[in-house]
């Protein structure tokens, strides 16, 4: 069993670490990856080959039995891929339409990271959760750096200064590890979320949870659009509560949408000068009217920053953890193959099921042909 993993584009990440290729390497398999693949996440070439790795010169992905890899293939990798080929990868096959067409054509096995359920037992697979994670710890660390205030209260022998106030929008995994990074950094946290559940997860963790005056909550896991009225309550909230931030972190996603506006431009005004809003899902679009993906925009003196990939400031981390997260499903899926004597179709592993996009020709995932 050959590895290929490449050199992501434009990523500070890679998507195994010298530890993983260890262990592929220990249980009998071969790694090749492409030099310099690493080299930004702090993995040296020298410490894959330490690890029994084979460092290549170039994107020798022909001839792999499976590329690994964090983000969707370039094109042209995937032209030079040949039939039954396993990619293990984030695939976000809407936006790439034409991988999708190449896997079926040359029967490529494909599987998409950001598929796996969000259930307990997958949860050591979750690639999703464990880079937001990453990126709410990264985003009031970045807070903290760009705002020219401390955030604990301090009190020295020339005076107090007051901690500061920190609202968070969206208290998933990114939003909760915000919270708990800010009250650890000795700051007055807040958050508010649509999801009923969030009031106690947030409470748990130290910060006041804001009640928008609305009986309309979301009772499920995910999130879903709210109504006219519900988001007319959450605006004259966040108006009311603004004016007092120092610093806005804002991640409120919903699956499979673009993200919802939750600060208008002109709420932003209301914001004192130099305070910071963080905009986690500019991504998919953003929280903030003012957000540009990938750089400050400076609004009557209220920094509003989108980072292009705010994981890349944390890449060695965001890689072991993604790593891990690889390694793990790498290794059920050995299993269920083993079990099935190699047909991945017959698989019935819930995990393995969902994940899958493409096999031997045939768009197997519904996701999949919800997009066609
Ligand atoms: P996400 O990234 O999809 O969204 C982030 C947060 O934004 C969510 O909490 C959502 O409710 C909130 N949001 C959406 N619209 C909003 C709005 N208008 N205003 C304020 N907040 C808004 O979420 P996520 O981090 O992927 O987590 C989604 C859910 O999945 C959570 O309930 C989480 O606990 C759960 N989860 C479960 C597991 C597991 O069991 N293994 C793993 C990860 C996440």
């Amino acid at each position: 069993m050959v590895i290929f993993v490449a050199k992501e584009n434009g990523d500070r990440r890679v998507a195994v670490t010298p530890e993983a290729a260890k262990k592929y390497v220990d249980s009998g398999g071969s790694v090749v990856i492409e030099s310099g693949a690493g080299e930004e996440a702090g993995y040296s070439d020298s410490s894959y080959e330490a690890a029994g790795a084979v460092v290549s010169t170039e994107k020798g992905v022909a001839g792999a039995d499976i590329v690994i890899s964090i983000n969707p293939l370039d094109e042209k990798m995937v032209k030079q891929l040949s039939k039954g080929t396993i990619v293990i990868s984030t695939q976000e096959p809407h936006a790439n339409p034409n991988n999708i067409k190449l896997f079926l054509k040359h029967g490529i096995t494909t599987f998409a990271l950001e598929f796996i359920p969000r259930t307990t037992r997958a949860q050591y697979m979750d690639i999703l959760s464990s880079q937001a994670c990453l990126a709410g710890y990264k985003a009031v660390i970045e807070a903290a750096h760009y705002f020219d205030r401390g955030l604990p209260l301090l009190i020295t022998s020339a005076g107090t200064i007051p901690a500061a106030k920190i609202l968070v929008v969206g208290a998933g995994v990114a939003g909760l590890q915000a919270i708990a990074t800010a009250r650890r950094l000795g700051a007055i946290v807040s958050a508010f979320d649509v999801r009923a559940d969030a009031k106690e997860q947030v409470e748990s963790l130290g910060a006041k949870f804001v009640d928008v005056n609305s009986s309309e909550a979301t009772n499920g896991v995910y999130a879903t659009e709210m109504s006219e009225v519900y988001k007319r309550a959450q605006e004259d909230k966040l108006r009311e509560v603004l004016p007092g931030q120092d610093i806005v972190i804002t991640t409120a996603q919903i699956p499979g949408k673009k993200a919802p506006i939750v600060i208008k431009s002109d709420m932003v005004k209301l914001m004192k000068h130099g305070s910071i809003i963080i905009d986690l899902a500019s991504k998919t679009g953003g929280n903030c009217e003012c957000t540009v993906q990938g750089q400050i925009t400076d609004i009557n003196g209220v920094k509003v920053m989108a980072f292009d990939n705010i994981l890349n400031l944390i890449a060695a981390d965001a890689s072991r953890l993604f790593s891990k997260n690889v390694s793990a499903f790498l290794d059920l899926l050995l299993q269920e193959m083993k079990n099935c004597n190699s047909d991945i179709a017959a698989i019935s592993n819930d995990i393995i099921k969902e994940t899958l996009l493409t096999y031997d020709g045939v768009p197997v995932s519904s996701r999949l042909q919800m997009s066609e």
